[in-house]
């Protein structure tokens, strides 16, 4: 039984691609961590696009089009329901790049490594907004250019070696949190594996949610073994009394 949350709690919630495996989305790790025989930490940079832009486009066009396809699971429903209850004292930190958290009825998140359903330019001192973007780029010749530069655009994806996106925002949360709850994420991708360090500090109270015991389990008060799907929704009514 987890303990309720008092009038003063602030809850911190950090999710990875766990939180979306029960919806039909697949972890990196998971899935072999391969696509069409490469690595993900192959197509996944900015040399990566650099050297073959076509082939990053074909892997993020693959995942919008499946992304397309799915909905919230109970988890997503549950971490929404928490929000509404907590309001202001709650906040959401994913590391996922699908917009399930949305479809769920999130509304105080930020997508540290950015959002699939977004694009930009890739030319980094040019500073056109990312926008919304849900078409799929198969082809070099179909790859749009900057109406600002001319430059390739690229998707809205924080990729390896790049630095993720609201850690300002993201390091005040962390630093006024009581409650951390951390769900579907192996504790080995940084800065996110170190949240629970940087929360625990101010001695918040760290829980782990899934099917098994993260890289940095030894961080958490609570690490509770289960699918997001099923854990969350009663952990939310333990949490909410
Ligand atoms: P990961 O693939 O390294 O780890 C996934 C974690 O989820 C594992 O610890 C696993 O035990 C756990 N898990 C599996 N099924 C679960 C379930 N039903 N409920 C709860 N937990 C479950 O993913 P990561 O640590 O998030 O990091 C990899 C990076 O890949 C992320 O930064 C993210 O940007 C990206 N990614 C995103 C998506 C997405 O947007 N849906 C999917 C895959 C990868
Ligand atoms: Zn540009």
């Amino acid at each position: 039984m987890t303990q309720p949350l008092t009038s003063q709690d602030r809850v911190f919630v950090l999710t990875g691609a766990g939180v979306s495996a029960e919806s039909g989305l697949p972890t990196f790790r998971g899935a072999d961590g391969l696509w069409r025989g490469h690595r993900v930490e192959e197509v996944a940079t900015p040399q990566a696009f650099h050297a073959n832009p076509e082939l990053v486009w074909q892997f993020y066009s693959e995942r919008r089009k499946r992304a397309a396809t799915v909905s919230p699971n109970p988890g997503h429903r549950a971490l929404a329901e928490l929000e509404r209850a907590l309001d202001e004292r709650f906040f959401l930190c994913t590391q996922n790049v699908d917009s399930l958290h949305e479809q769920a009825g999130s509304q105080r998140l930020v997508h540290m490594h950015g959002r699939l359903m977004q694009t930009r330019c890739s030319r980094e001192t040019c500073h056109i907004a990312p926008f919304d973007d849900e078409r799929l780029y198969l082809s070099r010749a179909e790859i749009p250019t900057c109406p600002q530069c001319g430059a390739l655009l690229r998707p809205h994806i924080c990729w390896f070696g790049e630095v993720p996106f609201a850690m300002d925002r993201i390091f005040e949360q962390l630093r006024v949190c009581t409650v951390l709850l951390t769900v579907g994420t192996s504790g080995v991708v940084e800065p996110a594996a170190s949240f629970v360090r940087m929360a625990r500090i101010n001695r918040a109270r760290a829980i782990y949610i899934g099917p098994e015991e993260p890289a940095n389990s030894k961080f958490f008060d609570e690490v509770v073994l289960g699918k997001a799907g099923e854990v969350l929704p009663g952990l939310v009514k333990e949490l909410s009394g």
